[in-house]
């Protein structure tokens, strides 16, 4: 199956320590935030990647089979999550 890996935009503070474990797996942006690895690059490095998620300060990094189930740490954070209603207009 394969996998997805994912981060938690709102809660990655663009450490870098991602790339700093793997820079031939993880590129940071011009921001400092991650620039994640294809799905055949996450089969083909699963050790690094889990790695990565693991020692991920901010605890942003997740992997999501294609068929959308998470299986990283980050789902249990997403359990009551409001989601986001945009902006309030006033009358
Ligand atoms: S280690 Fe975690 S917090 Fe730091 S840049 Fe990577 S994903 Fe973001």
């Amino acid at each position: 199956m394969d996998r997805e890996l994912r981060v938690d935009w709102i809660a990655c503070e663009a450490f870098g320590m991602c790339h700093d474990l793997a820079p031939d797996l993880v590129a940071l942006d011009d921001w400092g935030y991650p620039i994640l690895p294809s799905p055949s690059e996450v089969a083909a490095r699963a050790g690094d990647v889990q790695r990565i998620i693991d020692c991920c300060p901010a605890r942003a990094l997740s992997l999501v089979r294609r068929d959308g189930r998470t299986q990283g740490r980050r789902q249990q954070r997403s359990i009551g999550a409001v989601p986001h209603q945009g902006p309030r207009l006033r009358a």
